[in-house]
């Protein structure tokens, strides 16, 4: 990876990429591994997308750490790949072929002298809602986003940047790596074609009323079980019930949470059926004896994904109840859930008590926030509408909710596009 000097204004490249997730990353390598030079401009503070929040992704249920670094030592190791993180895209003028784009870097507060020793970290006085975990623990204000962040920097929250306390951090810091007046810089990217790797964010559960989220503690989401199972997050892997911290024994994962619902997300996000599984496969081995209750409109699990379905289906503890949950009710004696739902096979209406109820909540595409800039097309949803020739390039989960493996080919073949339209100039 090329470093980016501090008095650079202007960088040439082949492509920008906008969005460091496991899309943006793939389309990053692939470019610079043709020998052409490529961008890569993530908002956050480090790449990695939504995939390095996971525990582990099926269908191999390995963790993050396999793929992501895999991926991360290919980057660092490119010359032909520059990483811009904290980068907001600003206007972009020209056309394709020779595209001019204005891209600011808000300041991290910390520079490329922090060897991330955590000594800053040990004297920070000032905690902060921890967004990687879904504010489920806090963070100090200065912070490194992840076990695998990168780049492998600490950075200051900026609301605190300005707080007097942040000068312990700066005492505590023998490499002076800390520089809290840091201030915003905006470099121009000239371009031949960009790629809008935005991906996607959880819908907002708190929307779906019937199902309580938000009301009752015990209620979670599917973006929260991944951090919770994880050894590395707030709860160091273990499955636990918010309201009394208890382990669980009985759980319930509450399908299409929002999804195919014309008052919410009217698609399918093609991935919460498999994601559900999954979720049951951390719960069994990590709890031999508990129970799973999955309810389910139709399972969804394409192509070979379909193995992983029949494996559960072989699972005597767990059990799949066909019919949607229509409203989720708390036990106010002990703060268990109580699910109901109709069974469309059998036509029963059933009610399931369970100690931890997960709603398989779908991906909606930051672009239905955030439209991507040079009036690119996007469906009903906010998905950028591909192969259109308007616009800018889209991939990965920005054009459709889709898997890690999909997102990767969907990534390879827009690399390519995007240098085609470099030669076509
Ligand atoms: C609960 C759940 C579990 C899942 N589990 C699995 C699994 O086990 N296996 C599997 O294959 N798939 C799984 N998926 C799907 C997987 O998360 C996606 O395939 C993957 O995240 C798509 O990657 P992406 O790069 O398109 O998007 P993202 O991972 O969302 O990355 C997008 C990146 O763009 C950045 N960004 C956003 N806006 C801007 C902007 N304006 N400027 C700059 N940067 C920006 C974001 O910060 C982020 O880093 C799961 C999905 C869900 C909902």
């Amino acid at each position: 990876m090329a470093e980016f000097e501090p008095d650079e204004s202007q960088i040439r490249a082949e492509t920008l990429v906008v969005g460091g997730g496991i899309a943006g990353m793939t389309v990053a390598i692939e470019t610079a591994e043709l020998g052409k030079h490529v961008i890569l401009a993530e908002k956050l503070p480090s790449i990695g997308g939504r995939v390095a929040a996971m525990h582990q992704y099926f269908p191999k249920l390995c963790p993050p750490t396999c793929g992501i670094e895999i991926n991360l030592k290919r980057i660092r190791q490119n010359p032909y790949i520059r990483v811009l993180t904290l980068a907001e895209i600003g206007k972009i003028s020209g056309s394709p072929g020779d595209y001019e784009v204005e891209i600011t870097l808000k300041p991290r507060y910390v520079n490329d002298k922090c060897t991330a020793c955590g000594d800053c970290e040990k004297v920070c006085e000032i905690e902060r809602d921890n967004e990687f975990n879904y504010g489920l623990d806090k963070s100090k204000a200065i912070y490194i986003p992840h076990l695998m962040a990168y780049p492998p920097r600490y950075v200051v929250d900026p609301e605190y940047a300005s707080d007097e306390r942040m000068k312990k951090c700066v005492e505590a810091c023998k490499y002076d790596a800390i520089e809290l007046d840091m201030q915003p810089r905006t470099v121009t990217a000239k371009v031949k074609a960009v790629v809008w790797a935005t991906g996607w964010r959880p819908y907002d559960a708190t929307k779906i009323d019937n199902l309580g989220f938000g009301r009752f503690k015990n209620v979670i989401t599917n973006v929260i079980m991944e951090r919770m199972a994880s050894v590395n997050g707030p709860t160091s892997g273990k499955i636990i019930r918010p309201s009394d911290q208890k382990e669980i024994t009985k759980i319930g994962f509450v399908q299409c949470a929002g999804s195919r619902d014309e008052n919410h997300l009217p698609y399918c996000s093609a991935v919460c059926c498999l994601a559900s599984m999954k979720h049951a496969t951390y719960i069994r081995e990590l709890y031999p004896d508990a129970e799973v209750h999955m309810f389910y409109i139709d399972v969804r699990s394409p192509g070979r994904l379909e193995d992983f379905y029949v494996k559960m289906q072989e699972d005597e503890k767990f059990h799949f109840h066909r019919g949607k949950v229509a409203k989720i009710e708390e036990n106010p004696a002990n703060q268990n859930l109580v699910l109901h739902a109709e069974n469309t096979l059998t036509g029963q209406i059933t009610t399931t008590e369970v100690d931890l109820a997960v709603l398989a909540t779908g991906m909606v595409p930051n672009t239905a926030d955030e439209a991507p800039p040079l009036e690119t097309p996007l469906d009903d949803f906010g998905f950028i509408v591909p192969d259109t020739g308007k616009g800018v390039l889209g991939t990965g989960s920005a054009v459709r909710p889709m898997e890690v493996s999909a997102s990767i080919q969907d990534a390879t073949g827009t690399a390519l596009k995007a240098l085609n339209i470099g030669t076509r100039r």
